[in-house]
């Protein structure tokens, strides 16, 4: 298994896998329900099956500003920090600076159009 794995972390599930106090284990032995055991979460079960789509957190995956964007924006920071010291950011500052940003790189991400 190659460290690719996303596990969903919900209802229970750790890493992959969730505790269960009842029923059988993977192996088909009776869960010890002092002890417990561990079971394969749905979402380890897919991802050994190769079901695995892209989850919810990754859908904007390359669509967003991307490292040439990152350093764009560290340099006009930096510059700002230079000016103005630590005054922190307001909405405005952000937008106008997002909206520059978006300028250069010739459009906002999908993520960022009305
Ligand atoms: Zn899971």
């Amino acid at each position: 298994m190659n460290n690719n794995f996303v596990p969903c972390e919900q209802n229970g599930c750790s890493g992959g896998w969730i505790k269960v106090f009842s029923g059988q284990t993977e192996g088909g032995r009776l869960v010890d329900e002092n002890t417990g055991a561990a079971k394969p979460c749905q979402c380890l079960l897919d991802y050994r099956a190769g079901n695995v789509s892209l989850r919810p957190a990754y859908s904007r995956f390359g669509k967003g500003y991307n490292d040439r964007d990152m350093l764009w924006l560290y340099h006009r920071l930096t510059l700002r920090k230079k000016l103005v010291g630590n005054q922190p950011l307001t909405k405005a500052d952000y937008e106008s600076l997002l909206d520059e940003l978006d300028a250069r790189r010739g459009g906002p991400p999908e993520w960022r159009q009305s």
